[in-house]
């Protein structure tokens, strides 16, 4: 893929997201690999309302984060998307800051198990007798740091993170994949929360 292609494919995602409410103000990112040796992403500039991004609103960055870009500032959590792409071998990286992963990893601050329900097979898991653990990592603003948790936690079967009162990640092989994951993980936290105690 091409910076082009990605641009308008990252802009046409983050509309999606923002409809869907998960971008608020001018919060989440995305990414998507561009090369795999050296590894480089495009990822969503800083501070721009993620509703009304252009394609040209992608800045290219290396697997920590850094770009030579003169004018286009990469998001501050570029580094974990460039981290996630290293180390799970993802095309895509998507960081929202949905409601139900955050109150999730607030009831569950050990990792959110899943078990019994259809909509993993949307995650990629089964749905019965198999229990999927979200990992749950503290906040940070230090990259390092959250790139660490990440990797400690890291399953090939589980493409998915959340990090304590901040939101959640999810990746995939493309945009689409990683999307759609998103979707029935956001369904998955919600269900799990709303029916706490009953189980
Ligand atoms: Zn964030």
């Amino acid at each position: 893929m091409d910076i082009d292609d990605a641009g308008r494919a990252l802009a046409a995602e983050c509309a999606r997201y923002t409809a869907m409410g998960w971008m608020r103000g001018t919060s989440g990112n995305l990414s998507v690999v561009l090369d795999r040796d050296p590894l480089r992403l495009a990822v969503t500039v800083s501070g721009r309302d993620k509703g009304e991004l252009t394609a040209s609103d992608v800045v290219v960055i290396d697997a920590h984060g850094t770009t030579t870009d003169p004018v286009r500032v990469p998001s501050a959590e570029a580094g974990l998307h460039g981290r996630i792409a290293a180390v799970s071998g993802a095309g895509a990286v998507v960081h929202v800051h949905a409601m139900a992963p955050v109150v999730a990893g607030e009831y569950w601050p050990g990792g959110v198990h899943l078990r019994d329900l259809e909509m993993l097979k949307g995650f990629g898991r089964a749905a019965h007798d198999d229990t999927v653990t979200i990992p749950v990592v503290p906040n940070s603003q230090d990259m390092q740091v959250l790139g660490d948790a990440f990797e400690s936690h890291h399953r090939p079967d589980t493409p998915a993170l959340i990090v304590a009162r901040h939101g959640v990640y999810v990746w995939g092989d493309d945009l689409h994949q990683a999307r759609h994951r998103l979707e029935c993980l956001d369904w998955l936290l919600r269900f799990t929360v709303e029916t706490r105690g009953t189980r």
